[in-house]
């Protein structure tokens, strides 16, 4: 991967942002921290991945991703935000953390991506208190679609996707089952963090989540409205480290 990746438009056009940092949040969806056995937060739960982490994944072909060989990586599938304008209290003083519209307004672009987890080293590091880095933030650890572009009018919360795994549903999801809304999130992310342009963040992930084998076929859409989707189509391969 170079220094410098571009981020790219569900067309196929290159957008003027290059990828930032991944920030990750944990447990949005009520029914997935049930499924993992895990209590629901009162806060959001967050967590980010290094630039190494992306692998691209384009419209209109058969993307190769690749997982570490010797684990179990499951799939997360998660709705990806691009950020297009600055958050944070330092920047906008007055008002960027205070009005949900003018939040939204800096989410430029909206795709999908997948949070893969290494279950296993995760079980054993969150048992022992540590952070989750080894099991969410290794090399390839998020493959990214394009971005949908989005015009501030646009609502975020009506968008729904899906995933089906050799034509399985294996998880399927929309933006307002999340327990913190994308409003929300940004908030937090923005006075933690401070966003920039070219971050992306990832919302969480609904239930469903389950191990990935090579070999494995995905499809994943993306529906912004009842007339429009969006698909892409991956298989999975063992890496070769
Ligand atoms: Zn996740």
């Amino acid at each position: 991967m170079s220094v410098s990746t571009p981020l790219y438009w569900v067309d196929g056009s290159q957008s003027s942002f290059v990828l930032g940092q991944f920030f990750c949040v944990g447990r949005n969806y009520a029914e997935h921290a049930k499924e993992l056995g895990n209590p629901i937060p009162q806060a959001p739960i967050l967590f980010t991945k290094p630039t190494s982490a992306y692998q691209a994944i384009r419209r209109g072909v058969e993307n190769h991703i690749q997982i570490p060989a010797r684990e179990s990586c499951h799939h997360e599938l998660e709705l990806a935000l691009l950020i297009g304008e600055p958050i944070g209290p330092q920047r906008n003083a007055t008002d960027k953390l205070a009005d949900d519209k003018r939040l939204l307004g800096a989410v430029v672009g909206i795709g999908l991506a997948l949070d893969l987890t290494l279950r296993d080293v995760q079980v054993e590091l969150k048992s022992k208190g540590h952070p989750w880095e080894r099991a969410k933030g290794f090399a390839g650890s998020c493959p990214l679609t394009e971005f949908l572009p989005l015009r501030p009018t646009d609502d975020c919360n009506g968008f729904r996707f899906q995933m089906l795994r050799n034509g399985v549903l294996q998880q399927t999801g929309c933006a307002e089952d999340m327990i913190f809304s994308i409003a929300s999130l940004l908030r937090e992310l923005g006075s933690v963090f401070q966003l920039q342009p070219g971050d992306v963040v990832l919302t969480g992930t609904p239930a469903g989540v389950g191990p990935l084998l090579h070999g494995d076929r995905l499809e994943l859409a993306l529906w912004p409205s009842a007339s429009e989707s969006f698909s892409w189509s991956l298989r999975v391969d063992n890496s070769a480290y």
